[in-house]
């Protein structure tokens, strides 16, 4: 993070900014404006816009949502029957699969 940026462009990087997708970068800039109103002697560095962007938490509700939304299912391959079941059902599966594999086996 180089304090170099000129002030556009260290808004774009805040906007670009994983760290920050949940915040509403203006929405946060106005706000600190009118906080630095109502104190005089504080002064609108980048460290301060940073400082005052980290202390806001990830809102439980939209920071869930974004995480179901966003994971897709993770496949594997059953090396029994080679059919792709999702991840976290491969163990059931793979224990039904086992099972039928037995049977034939022992017929
Ligand atoms: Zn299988």
């Amino acid at each position: 993070m180089t304090l170099k940026l000129s002030d556009k462009s260290f808004i774009d990087f805040l906007r670009s900014n994983p760290a920050f997708s949940h915040i509403n970068i203006d929405k946060e800039l106005f706000k600190i404006d009118e906080w630095l109103k109502r104190h005089p002697g504080r002064h609108k560095t980048r460290r301060f816009v940073l400082h005052w962007l980290d202390r806001i938490e990830i809102p439980l509700q939209s920071g869930v949502s974004k995480l179901t939304e966003k994971r897709a299912p993770i496949l594997t391959r059953c090396f029994i029957c080679s059919v792709q079941v999702e991840n976290e059902e491969y163990p059931y599966h793979l224990r039904n699969c086992q099972e039928e594999f037995d049977k034939k086996r022992n017929s």
